[in-house]
C-alpha cells in the first residue's frame, strides 16, 4: 500500500514535471514564432536593390517566362505586373527610342538608370551558350532578337532557343531569312515580304516553344531607322500594318560595334560601349551572339560590371 502510495506520488511528481517541460516548450515555440515574424517584416522592407535580387531569384525559378509572356500578350499591357520589376514595356521603349532619335525629351525619363541588354541574330552554337553562362552568373536578364533560319538549325539551336525561355530572358522577332535583298528589294521596304518573314520566324518560334508562345517585339534587320531613312513610304507602311498587330520595334542607342568595321577585340568592344553609353538614362544596349561573335562573349562581364556600378538596373523587353 505504502509503496503503491509513494508510486502513485512518484508518478505526479513526473506528470507535474511533464507539464512543467511542455509549458517550456510552448513558450520556447511562442519565441521562436516572434521571431521570424519580425525578421519577415523587416526583410520586407529591404532595399529596391535586394528586393530586385530576390525577383530576379524568383523569377528564373518560380515560373515559366514563356507563360507569363503569352498571358502578357493575351491579356495586353496591363498583364504586365508580376514581373514589373525587370520587364519592360516594349511600347514604352519604342516610344522612348522614336521621341530620342527625334531629338524630344522622352516620356519616358525619369532620372532612372535602366539597362536593356540585346542580342541580335542568334542562336549560335558556339557564341549564345556562352553568353547565358556569363548571364546567369552575373544574375541579369537580356532580350534575344532570334532569326528564325538560326534557330530552326538543328536540334542543338533549337535547344538554346529553349535554354533562353527558361533562364528567365526575353526573346523578340528578327525575321526568319534576315536577308537584305528579300525583305528590302532595291533598297525599298517589302511590306508583305517583311510581314511574311516576321510570321514565318515566329511559326519557328512556336514549333519549338509550344503554340502558347509569341511576342510583341521587333528589331528589323539593320534597324528600322536605317530603312526608314532609306524607303520612309515604305517603312510608314509597314508601321501602320505593325500597330494594327500590337507589334513593337525597337533599335538601339547604345552599342558595342561588333557588327562594325573590322572585328575588335574585347577590350576594344568595351571602350566603344563605354564611349556609347555615356549620358544614356535607358541605354537599349545592341550586340550579337552569332557565329564569330566570341569577342563579344568576353567582353560581356565587363560591360555587365561597368553598368552595374554606374547604378543601372537590368530589364527585358516583352
Ligand atoms: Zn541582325
Amino acid at each position: 500500500m505504502e509503496k503503491g502510495y509513494s508510486h502513485s506520488r512518484a508518478s505526479e511528481h513526473r506528470s507535474r514535471r511533464n507539464r512543467r517541460r511542455l509549458m517550456l516548450v510552448a513558450i520556447l515555440l511562442f519565441v521562436v514564432g516572434c521571431i521570424t515574424f519580425i525578421t519577415i517584416k523587416v526583410s520586407d522592407s529591404k532595399s529596391p536593390a535586394q528586393t530586385q535580387e530576390l525577383a530576379q531569384k524568383t523569377d528564373s525559378v518560380a515560373h515559366d517566362p514563356s507563360k507569363v509572356q503569352a498571358n502578357a500578350d493575351s491579356k495586353g499591357k496591363a498583364a504586365i505586373s508580376k514581373d514589373e520589376t525587370d520587364v519592360e514595356d516594349g511600347a514604352f521603349v519604342e516610344k522612348y527610342l522614336n521621341q530620342q532619335m527625334l531629338g524630344q525629351l522622352p516620356d519616358g525619363a525619369n532620372g532612372k538608370k535602366v539597362a536593356y541588354l540585346s542580342f541580335d541574330d542568334g542562336p549560335s552554337v558556339t557564341v549564345t551558350p556562352q553568353i547565358l553562362d556569363i548571364l546567369n552568373k552575373q544574375k541579369v536578364k537580356a532580350t534575344f532578337f532570334i532569326v528564325g533560319k538560326e534557330a530552326n538549325e538543328n536540334e542543338h539551336t533549337r535547344n538554346i532557343v529553349k535554354r533562353i525561355v527558361k533562364e528567365g530572358h526575353a526573346i523578340g522577332n528578327h525575321t526568319y531569312s534576315h536577308n537584305y535583298k528579300y525583305l528590302y528589294p532595291h533598297r525599298k521596304v517589302n511590306v508583305d515580304r517583311v510581314m511574311q518573314d516576321i510570321e514565318r520566324d515566329n511559326q519557328v518560334l512556336k514549333s519549338i516553344l509550344g503554340p502558347d508562345f509569341s511576342t510583341r517585339m521587333i528589331r528589323f534587320p539593320g534597324g528600322h531607322m536605317t530603312w526608314k531613312r532609306r524607303d520612309p513610304q515604305g517603312m510608314a507602311a509597314l508601321d501602320k500594318v505593325l500597330l494594327q498587330k500590337d507589334y513593337h520595334q525597337v533599335d538601339w542607342n547604345v552599342l558595342n560595334k561588333d557588327a562594325e568595321g573590322k572585328p575588335k577585340k574585347a577590350a576594344a568592344l568595351v571602350n566603344q560601349f563605354i564611349k556609347s553609353v555615356k549620358g544614356r538614362e535607358k541605354a537599349v544596349i545592341l550586340m550579337h551572339d552569332t557565329y564569330g561573335k566570341e569577342e563579344t562573349a568576353k567582353a560581356l562581364p565587363q560591360i555587365i560590371e561597368y553598368l552595374k556600378k554606374q547604378g543601372y538596373e537590368f530589364k527585358i523587353m516583352k
